[in-house]
């Protein structure tokens, strides 16, 4: 895989900091990828805008031209969903009301994940994992890290194959909104909505079609077609994916965590000729 494209320019679309699920605080962060050449930077923490104002400190400093971005949870059919919202205006109202509807959805998902994982035996698990995320709402891996520390499990994936991952009891997706509703948020505060790694959903073509339908339906406009780890067969059917319904293409890294040398800010396969980028629609276009 080589590193991304348009030479004067190294954009990342799709990142996690500790506003979320990330290792990094937004300045960490931000500071990791201007030091790995990242000229453009979307800062997409799961359902928050938390860390978007120290980011954006952060980037001025340092030359990064930030873009504003979230990911958003949603439900379509019985599967997860994630949402990328970008360039949009972060003071929006709704939007943020929008947000904090969401917030409420994860402290009542997390306290139904600690319910359901109560069979490990772990004492007060909602209490560690809401110390794993300093205080905030825990997710998935920060529950998946307990598990670890206490011994139930060896590492987070042996966690998510046993606890938490597709279809397993920590697995709680009752609690997450339709997938046109978060779309909505995204169009209502000015932005463009983004289909996450649409491989990681592990669909049939049939099946991952029809979602790419019913989000387009419901308004969305792009789709990752570059992101980290995936095989130049995923590369290229999501090429092809994207050019055949007309989306516009994006790409991130999904970083986490430093030290996982398949998944580095701003390290991305370069994206296939003929698609359009999303980034040439942004409301400062980059690159064009
Ligand atoms: P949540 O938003 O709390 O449902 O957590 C979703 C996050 O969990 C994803 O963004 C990943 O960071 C992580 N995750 C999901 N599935 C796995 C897996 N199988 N192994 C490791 N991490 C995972
Ligand atoms: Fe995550
Ligand atoms: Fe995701
Ligand atoms: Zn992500």
């Amino acid at each position: 895989m080589t590193i991304t494209q348009e030479t004067d320019f190294c954009i990342d679309l799709h990142c996690h900091s500790t506003a979320s699920d990330g290792a990094l605080s937004p300045q960490e962060l931000v500071e990791r990828a201007a030091t790995q050449g990242v000229t453009h930077l979307a800062l997409t923490d799961h359902d928050t805008v938390a860390g978007l104002s120290a980011a954006a400190l952060s980037a001025a400093q340092k030359g990064v031209t930030l873009i504003t971005g979230t990911e958003l949870s949603c439900v379509w059919r019985s599967h997860t969903i994630h949402i990328v919202g970008l360039d949009f205006d972060p003071e929006n109202r709704d939007f943020r009301d929008a947000l904090a509807v969401q917030n409420a959805n994860r402290w009542a998902r997390a306290r139904a994940i600690a319910d359901k994982l109560g069979k490990t035996g772990v004492d007060d698990l909602l209490g560690k994992a809401t110390a794993k995320a300093d205080g905030d709402v825990p997710g998935r891996p920060h529950f998946a890290r307990v598990l670890m520390d206490e011994g139930v499990v060896r590492d987070s994936a042996q966690a998510f194959k046993r606890y938490l991952g597709q279809g397993k009891p920590g697995d709680v997706r009752a609690y997450w909104p339709g997938l046109g509703e978060v779309v909505q948020w995204i169009l209502g505060a000015g932005g463009v909505a983004v289909l996450a790694h649409p491989r990681k959903y592990k669909m049939t073509a049939s099946r991952l079609r029809a979602l790419v339908s019913d989000f387009k339906q419901a308004g969305g406009k792009a789709m990752e077609v570059s992101t980290s780890g995936q095989s130049s067969g995923d590369l290229g059917f999501l090429a092809e994916l994207c050019r055949r319904e007309k989306l516009l293409a994006s790409q991130g890294s999904d970083f986490h965590f430093p030290g996982a040398p398949w998944c580095e800010l701003g390290r991305i396969a370069k994206m296939p000729d003929g698609i359009e980028p999303v980034w040439h629609h942004f409301k400062s276009p980059v690159g064009h």
